[in-house]
């Protein structure tokens, strides 16, 4: 699979998707990518150097480099880590060294609409070892002979330059249209929810529970998984469980999800007890590598199950907020949810009951509605 030219096809058919009358209103353009999906290409051309190292890539020959010169349990000591990936292509490159850049997924495509090279946002650039609260590298990762390779880091939604001259003309967008620095996925699909202040979260009920609270302070705890990403003046915290709606899928399809979710009371407390897992194993809320799946005793009621079921991911999901808490991230006012889970009106409602505050669902969750944010970001910017 040529995943850079699939990249490159897409982007440009994405374009062309714009209706034609639409294409003069284009003020200004962002793009999100995956998070350490990585490209190391040529700083001349921008041509890549070798396919690309995708976001769940690991690179373990890499780890213990990185682990002599970063500081413990820093977010680039994991062997998917952009770092590691960097430092994995270093040790075994011989010739293109010198000439070298390293972009991620959103860096690259952004340059084919903008052309400068090596530019990054701090999003992108955190798992790479970028410092988003000094602003630079850190002087650990400078001093390294393949720092030479780091793109040069900007934040989110700032305008780089206009789009390129002839892709202006071949489309029909105006002189004036920009093309600003973008983010990872996830971060595009937090900002679409429009959570902007402190104390403001997005749950995302997918196949596993992730949760992004909006903070005043930076969390970073490695035996939780939690880590922060800047958000301009504050800070975007998260963490993920290992559980959510793939243990819901070992049970019962989304209809019977439907189906049995309506006859649930959920202001009822169930008096179930679980801790559902789809396997041994559990990193946050709670750090526990041999935690077994608890999902017993199964009561007769099919209803009864999934509510005992739903509640106890409510309970992961309100211990997740309460660490994040005693971690000392802003307390938690209002959440909002995206993912599969989002419909289930039941389980909204017992997640209000179990967290003691307002959940709704988003009423926008797609990436690509917070890169186009991003953009709106640059614009206004660039007009005043
Ligand atoms: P992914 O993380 O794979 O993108 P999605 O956001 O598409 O996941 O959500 C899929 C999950 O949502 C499935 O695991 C499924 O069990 C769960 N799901 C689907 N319908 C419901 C429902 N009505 N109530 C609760 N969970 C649901």
């Amino acid at each position: 699979m040529d995943w850079v030219l699939s990249w490159r096809v897409a982007l440009f058919s994405l374009l062309e998707d714009v209706p034609v009358h639409l294409r003069p209103l284009v003020a200004s353009i962002s793009i999100d990518g995956t998070s350490a999906t990585t490209l190391i290409v040529d700083r001349n051309t921008g041509e890549p150097l070798c396919r690309p190292f995708l976001y769940n890539e690991s690179c373990p020959d890499a780890l213990p480099t990185v682990k002599s010169v970063a500081p413990a349990n820093h977010t680039v000591c994991s062997g998917s880590s952009t770092l590691c990936k960097l430092v994995s292509w270093w040790n075994i490159e011989e010739s293109n060294k010198k000439s070298a850049l390293l972009l991620h997924q959103a860096d690259w495509l952004l340059w084919l609409l903008h052309g400068k090279l090596g530019v990054s946002d701090y999003n992108n650039a955190l798992k790479v070892g970028y410092d988003p609260a000094l602003d630079s590298y850190p002087p650990w990762l400078h001093s390294q002979p393949y720092s030479q390779l780091l793109p040069s880091v900007i934040a989110p939604g700032t305008s780089i330059g206009n789009l390129k001259e002839d892709i202006r003309t071949q489309f029909g967008f105006q002189e004036d249209c920009i093309v600003c620095a973008g983010t990872t996925d996830s971060i595009a699909a937090f900002l679409a929810a429009r959570a902007t202040q402190p104390g403001k979260a997005v749950t995302s009920l997918g196949s596993t529970l992730a949760i992004k609270l909006l903070s005043t302070t930076r969390i970073d705890d490695a035996r939780f998984g939690v880590y922060s990403h800047r958000l301009d003046d504050k800070w975007l915290v998260g963490g993920a469980s290992n559980t959510g709606g793939a243990v819901l899928k070992q049970f019962f399809t989304d209809e019977q999800l439907q189906i049995l979710s309506e006859q649930i009371n959920p202001m009822e407390a169930s008096p179930l007890d679980y801790y559902p897992l789809k396997a041994v194993g559990e990193r946050f809320p709670v750090a526990d590598p041999n935690l077994v799946p608890r999902l017993h005793p199964r009561p007769e009621s099919d209803v009864e199950y999934l509510h005992g079921i739903l509640e106890s991911i409510a309970h992961i999901e309100a211990k997740a907020y309460n660490l994040l808490k005693d971690l000392g991230a802003t307390q938690v006012e209002e959440v909002f949810t995206a993912g599969g889970g989002a419909k289930n009106d039941k389980w909204t409602k017992i997640r209000e009951r179990v967290l003691g505050l307002p959940v709704s669902r988003a009423k926008q969750t797609e990436a690509a509605y917070g890169a186009a944010l991003l953009a709106l970001k640059g614009a206004q910017h660039d007009s005043c």
